[in-house]
């Protein structure tokens, strides 16, 4: 595996492959590599021919400064990760090869950026997300893209971002890895004090008190909704949000079908960690995958 930094390189190191007709992928990642990005990198391996991983703690989506700070960084162990799934290309560029100086352009999604996160953390989040995914995909200029189901919300925006702007990539999305006892894996869980890390699991709980009531026939959303927030009560975790949503559109349900998403935020300590389910209204029950 060879890290790259400039954007010149990326460029020269794929002309080849290219040529070729190689299939390439990407994998934006945040580097602080765990077993969720180890999957995505996994399945671009399997799936194409040359394998390109994104490490980028991009300033611009980091709405508290002390995140960004304090947001976990270790490259030299992420490329010891990264080339022994057998990645190609690590491209881990400084900030000022990303954002030039006089950078002035942002892309910005409206609609679905408006609720939970976007709502959340401020409408700068996304327009970060979507700034440097674009970026990413005019550098690299990538067959197929893998992101994680694990940010639901970032899938919608990434989607309607290359729709509306004919970028010609594919989206893979891939399932939400989790600890045993069911929190979702998150570079950001290192920051979890004992007592945090457990109450942290009451996140994936909810969520599947949620799958629960709605598997045993419960269909409108302030009930499902009661449930699962008993759950989070029980586990001692306040939710920033927890709500019922169309998967495409971000927006608010009253009544749950195959197409909603359970999602939840709650700050856990000092950390904020999200999460979230596509509910199953077949007797067979929740499926994070069925969105592949
Ligand atoms: P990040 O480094 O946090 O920006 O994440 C890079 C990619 O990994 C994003 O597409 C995330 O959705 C994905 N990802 C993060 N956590 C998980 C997880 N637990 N399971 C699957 N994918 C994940």
């Amino acid at each position: 595996m060879k890290t790259v930094r400039t954007i010149s390189e990326v460029r020269a190191a794929l002309a080849a492959p290219r040529q070729r007709a190689s299939a390439i992928g990407l994998v934006p990642t945040m580097g602080a590599f765990h077993d969720g990005h180890l999957s995505l990198m996994r399945r671009a391996r399997e799936e194409c021919d040359v394998v390109v991983v994104s490490l980028f703690v991009n300033p611009t989506q980091f709405n508290e400064s002390s995140d960004l700070a304090a947001y976990p960084r270790d490259e030299a162990r992420d490329a010891r990760v990264a080339a022994d799934l057998g990645v190609d290309y690590l491209f881990a560029p400084p900030v000022e090869e990303i954002y030039a100086n006089g950078f002035a352009t942002t892309v910005s999604v409206a609609g679905i950026t408006d609720t939970l996160e976007g709502a959340h953390r401020g409408r700068a989040h996304f327009d970060g997300v979507s700034t440097v995914v674009t970026k990413l995909f005019n550098i690299v200029a990538p067959d197929v893209a893998y992101f994680g189901q694990k940010d639901a919300q970032q899938v919608a925006v990434i989607r309607r971002l290359v729709r509306d702007l004919d970028i010609p990539v594919r989206i893979r999305v891939c399932p939400t890895v989790r600890d045993p006892d069911g929190l979702a894996l998150s570079s950001r869980n290192a920051h979890l004090s004992p007592d945090a890390r457990t109450r942290a699991a009451g996140l994936n709980r909810a969520l599947e008190a949620a799958q629960h009531a709605v598997t045993g026939g419960e269909r409108d959303s302030r009930s499902v909704s009661a449930i699962a927030r008993a759950a989070l009560t029980e586990a001692d975790v306040e939710p920033e949000y927890l709500e019922f949503v169309s998967a495409d559109t971000m927006t608010p349900v009253r009544r749950i079908d195959s197409d909603t998403l359970a999602v939840v935020a709650a700050r856990v300590g000092s950390t904020r960690l999200i999460d979230n389910h596509l509910l199953s209204t077949s007797a067979a029950g929740s499926s994070d995958d069925r969105r592949q």
